[in-house]
This record gives structure tokens, sequence and C-alpha cells, in this order.
């Protein structure tokens, strides 16, 4: 299974972190170490003094396939659900100025809670999905997926020509503006078209 995520897919996030907008994907992949299921709790790692959460929507692959065509793009996910990046911000930033790889900073055990799915079909709208994310009860990130540079169906196009698609792998697609620090004791929680979804305590 593969678990791909998909970073600066919102123009306010680019932003917030003063990164350019990309001008196609940018693609990295957490393993399936990563996922915390259940509403369990995240441990925050000794090796981090700046976790930041990342709200996402996450898509789910149902569909075997490569150099999939935009037109039968939207045949490959069938649910969503709520998905948070853990990233660890410190080891980003020491990452990024050297021009090294991400992957201990975004892929660490249990950087990615993952809530139960819902298919598409039970939601009004699946091409914008509102979500948002909670913490400690106050509102902190509040998403459209109509917002999303780089659309559901431009992922599956993009991702299938370099690695095939199967079915039961994900992709976290991006975080709106608003991400920011946890701390031990927080909680987080998050919805999608206001129904809660996940909650994830931090310990
Ligand atoms: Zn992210």
């Amino acid at each position: 299974m593969k678990i791909f995520c998909i970073g600066r897919n919102y123009i306010d996030h680019a932003k917030e972190l003063n990164n350019p907008v990309p001008s196609e994907p940018m693609v990295f992949m957490k393993p399936p170490t990563a996922l915390v299921v259940n509403n369990k709790p995240f441990y925050y790692p000794d090796f981090s003094e700046k976790i930041h959460y990342e709200g996402e929507i996450v898509l789910r692959i149902c569909k075997n396939g490569r150099a999939v065509q935009p037109e039968f793009a939207a045949r490959y996910y069938d649910a969503v659900a709520f998905g948070i990046d853990f990233t660890a911000r410190d080891l980003q930033e020491k990452l990024k100025g050297k021009g090294h790889p991400w992957e201990i900073a975004k892929g660490f055990d249990r950087s990615g809670p993952l809530s139960k799915w819902v298919p598409l079909s039970e939601l009004n709208n699946p091409q914008d999905i509102h979500f948002q994310l909670k913490k400690n009860g106050t509102v902190v990130q509040d998403g459209h997926t109509r917002d999303l540079i780089f659309s559901f169906d431009t992922l599956i196009v993009y991702l299938s020509q370099y690695f095939t698609l199967q079915k039961g792998d994900m992709i976290f697609t991006g975080t709106p503006a608003g991400v920011g620090p946890v701390q031990i004791g927080d909680v987080l929680e998050g919805e999608i078209e206001g129904n809660a979804m996940l909650t994830c305590a931090i310990k």
C-alpha cells in the first residue's frame, strides 16, 4: 500500500510558509507504519521540538491503473477520509536548507492519523468538500477542496505517470492555511461537511 502526499496544494498555505506556488504537484510519501487509525493518540516524538499539524482530505484509490487519462481519472477513487499530516517542521527546515529529502520529517512512525472512510456517493458535492480542523475546540484550519491547486483528477493523472496506482493506496491531498504547532495535552478534531471524523490526542 502506498501513501502519497501532496505538498503546497493550497495557495494560502504555500504563502504562509513563504513557499512558491508550484507549477506541478509536489509529491512525497509516508510509509504504512505512519498510519494511526481508530482515533488512537499521537505520541510526541523526542527527536523534534516543533511538530505541526496539517489537516487534509485523503483520497482512497479503488482501482489499479497506470498512465490514467483525464477523462477516466474519477473512476480511480471512491472515498475520502480526514487525515493529519504531522510534520517535524524543525527537521524539515534543516533538510530543506540542505536540499535533502524530507522523509524523516514527514514519514516517521505515527505521523499520519486517518479517520474512517466516507464514500463519495454520500457527499453532496464531491468536487467541493468542506473540512475543518479544531485544536482544543477552536477551528484552526478551514478548507474547501474547490481551492485545491491540483484537483483530485489532476493528481490521479499525474501520479499514475510515475507510479502504478493500486487499490488501497491513498493520497493526502494537501493542507490549507492555518498549520501550527501541537503540544502534549492538545486534542485535534477533524470534520468533513460538519461531521466529526477524527479525534487525536497528543500524548
Ligand atoms: Zn501535508
